[in-house]
């Protein structure tokens, strides 16, 4: 299943993530694993913020772009952010004990995830993000049965 969005702004952006939010806590409620692309600035890290903090986080999310990744502790949920940019060798991923992010209970956004390819778990959901003009884009594309559901339930 494939969806596509029209984003007008900022706001709009991190709506859709706190939306994909509300269906994984109401709906679905099982953890997914997202893949982000899109070029830089396009606005992943924007996406999920309005993820991680429709999952009841409330302080600030900063880019992981330095640490790899940025865990939020959201009982009974863990939410996971990666950003892959400056990954230089997979193997890194290995010693974090990558393995272990991905449970029944926990949510991976990943952005640029062709940088751990084959050390990461399937995604749910590949969300594509492009620039038109000053606006975006975005295309959120299902791979497997939960992300079908999270689509199906995803408003309009
Ligand atoms: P990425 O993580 O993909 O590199 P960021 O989310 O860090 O991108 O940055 C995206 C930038 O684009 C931010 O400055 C944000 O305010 C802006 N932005 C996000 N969504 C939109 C949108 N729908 N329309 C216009 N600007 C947007
Ligand atoms: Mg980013």
């Amino acid at each position: 299943m494939k969806k596509q969005y029209f984003l007008a702004d900022e706001a709009a952006t991190v709506g859709l993530g706190t939306a994909l939010a509300e269906v994984v806590k109401r709906d679905i409620q099982k953890g997914i694993t997202v893949y982000l692309n899109g070029d830089l600035g396009a606005g992943k890290t924007t996406l999920t913020r309005g993820f991680v903090r429709g999952m009841g986080h409330q302080g600030n999310v900063k880019s992981p772009t330095y640490t790899l990744v940025e865990p939020y502790e959201l009982s009974p949920w863990q939410v996971y952010h990666f950003d892959l940019y400056r990954l230089a060798d997979p193997e890194e991923l290995e010693f974090m004990g990558i393995r272990d992010y991905f449970s029944d209970n926990s949510c991976s956004f990943i952005e640029w995830p062709e940088k751990g390819q084959g050390l990461l778990a399937g995604p749910d959901l590949i969300i594509d993000l492009a620039y038109q003009e000053e606006q975006r884009t975005v295309s959120l594309t299902s791979q497997s049965e939960l992300g079908n559901q999270v689509l199906a339930t995803l408003a309009a």
